[in-house]
């Protein structure tokens, strides 16, 4: 029987995680897909989707906040901790739906360390990998990597995530309405144009020069995952992004789950 498919969405803050969700609640609605949707952000003001399990629901961010004394980063942490504790009630609820469900959208919190770098995200992670075929939805900030250095941090980062889960990656070029990302797509696919891109650049010698080896490096990290242009705002490359989800899925059951079964 065919399982859902689990996508976690991540993404630096303000790369346009929540308001992606808000979009896939609407197009799945509007194609009669299956879905459903979870906030983790505990510290999100409002959740503009459809959450069907929603994380403010069981833990409350700003009373964790006072009561251990902390600040805003280390209480959305210790959110996610307590809800991480509680994770196996959000696994039966799933499986329960598994049979007439196709998706499952997993907002994230707006900062992307919380998540990628806490012991409760990798719980989190692996509890779902361990029941369903799950992929990462990694949201990029287009506009905002227009410059090749910052493109390359910014890619760095998603191959840090993606050799940290193990899970297979999708990266979602966000807000093409404001600018395509056809450039992005030229620089993965074609090495030489990130070092056109980087030469022109002006940015100090030794950087570039880093760059390059860089470039190099994340060139093998670009052929394990699939890259698609997206807005949220405005819902282009739904179809794109739906087409890389299943094809992930097909990659989770072929290449990670004999690794995750090796490893849990
Ligand atoms: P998050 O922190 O990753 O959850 O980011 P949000 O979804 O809260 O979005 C951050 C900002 O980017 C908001 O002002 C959104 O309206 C805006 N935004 C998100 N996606 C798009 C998009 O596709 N196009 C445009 N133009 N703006 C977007
Ligand atoms: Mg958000």
């Amino acid at each position: 029987k065919k399982k859902p498919v689990v996508c976690i969405v991540m993404g630096m803050a303000g790369s346009g995680k929540t308001t992606l969700l808000q979009r896939l609640n609407l197009y799945t609605a509007e194609k009669g897909i299956k879905s459903y949707f979870i906030n983790l952000d505990p510290a999100v003001k409002q959740v503009p989707f459809g959450a069907s399990i929603d994380i403010r629901d069981t833990v409350n961010y700003k009373e964790v906040m006072s009561q251990y004394g902390l600040g805003p980063n280390g209480a959305i942490t210790t959110s996610l901790n307590l809800f991480a504790t509680r994770f196996d009630q959000v696994l039966d609820l799933l499986e329960k739906r598994s049979d007439d469900l196709e998706y499952v959208f997993i907002d994230t919190p707006g900062q992307i360390e919380v998540f990628t770098w806490s012991a409760s995200g990798q719980i989190i992670t692996e509890t779902l990998a361990s029941a369903f075929p799950t992929t990462l939805v990694y949201v990029v900030d287009t506009p905002r990597t227009a410059n090749p250095t910052t493109f390359m941090s910014n890619m760095l980062y998603a191959c840090s995530v993606l050799y940290k889960s193990r899970l297979p990656l999708v990266l979602a070029l966000n807000k093409s309405d404001i600018l395509s990302p056809k450039f992005a797509l030229e620089w993965m696919s074609d090495f030489e144009k990130l070092q056109e891109a980087l030469d022109t650049s002006g940015d100090e010698s030794y950087m570039n020069s880093l760059n390059r080896s860089l470039a190099l490096v994340l060139d093998e990290f670009y052929n394990a995952l699939t890259a698609v242009g997206v807005s949220a705002a405005s819902g282009d490359g739904m179809p794109a992004l739906f087409k890389a989800l299943d094809n992930a899925a097909l990659e989770f059951e072929r290449d990670y789950l004999p690794d995750l079964q090796r490893r849990i």
